[in-house]
């Protein structure tokens, strides 16, 4: 989990910055506001502009501890440029992301620390989360419906913090994934995120300020993915405020 600037400046989505290196179609950057995508959440998409032109910013790839910047077309800007994440993209997938988390947190306490094993935002108000659940009750996973809204609705404040991530290991329920733990930033540390009164994980995505700034969230499907895994989707209900 590199600690990157959204995360130190998650309102800044537009900057002036320099191209450190480029090849046609991508570029890095000394400073970004771009979050690269990771752990299921999408990176961000928006647009470059340099002198003489512009481009949009479909994606981008992590290489040699470097973030590369997809270009939509084949060009090699260069010297100083402007950035702009595209807002509503951004916002979409924090809200979706916060969704992830309150589901999590509840699965996680529902059913005795059960882990996700999987998880993916869509960029269409959808995602998946998988979880570590065998011979669970379909009816009572999709009973979560009703808490998910309710914790919406107290609209919970979320935090940040940094720690070692050998303390992070030591507190159990703050790594959630069943696969491997975040890598952590280059000082050792894990970005930990909190749901006041609901929740803390490790994660190193973006998330809404409180759970009150979501739409409405509904369980749209649960499919059994092999003995172990359930797998289920959601979805963001309506326009958001
Ligand atoms: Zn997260």
């Amino acid at each position: 989990m590199s600690r990157y600037f959204c995360h130190d400046h998650p309102d800044v989505l537009a900057l002036e910055t320099r191209v450190l290196d480029a090849r046609p179609g991508a570029v890095v950057l000394e400073q970004s506001p771009f979050h690269p995508g990771g752990g299921g959440q999408l990176a961000d998409r928006g647009r470059l502009a340099w002198h003489g032109g512009e481009t949009r910013v479909v994606g981008s790839e992590t290489a040699d501890g470097r973030v590369w910047h997809r270009l939509a077309d084949a060009v090699e800007p260069s010297g100083v440029v402007r950035v702009g994440v595209d807002a509503d993209f951004r916002a979409a997938q924090s809200e979706l992301h916060t969704g992830a988390h309150v589901l999590n947190a509840l699965v996680y306490r529902t059913f005795d620390g059960a882990l996700i094993t999987g998880a993916q935002l869509n960029d269409d108000l959808t995602a998946r989360i998988d979880f570590d659940l065998p011979g669970v009750d379909t009816d009572r996973l999709r009973g979560l419906d009703a808490e998910l809204n309710d914790v919406i609705r107290q609209d919970l404040p979320v935090r940040y913090a940094w720690m070692p991530l050998e303390a992070a290991r030591a507190e159990p329920g703050l790594l959630r994934s069943r696969s491997v733990a975040p890598p952590p930033a280059a000082d050792g540390s894990v970005r930990i995120v909190e749901i006041v009164g609901l929740d803390r994980q490790a994660c190193g995505g973006t998330h809404l300020a409180s759970t009150g700034q979501s739409r409405p969230l509904r369980i749209l499907k649960i499919d059994n993915k092999g003995r172990h895994n359930r797998r289920v989707r959601i979805g963001l209900v309506g326009t958001r405020q």
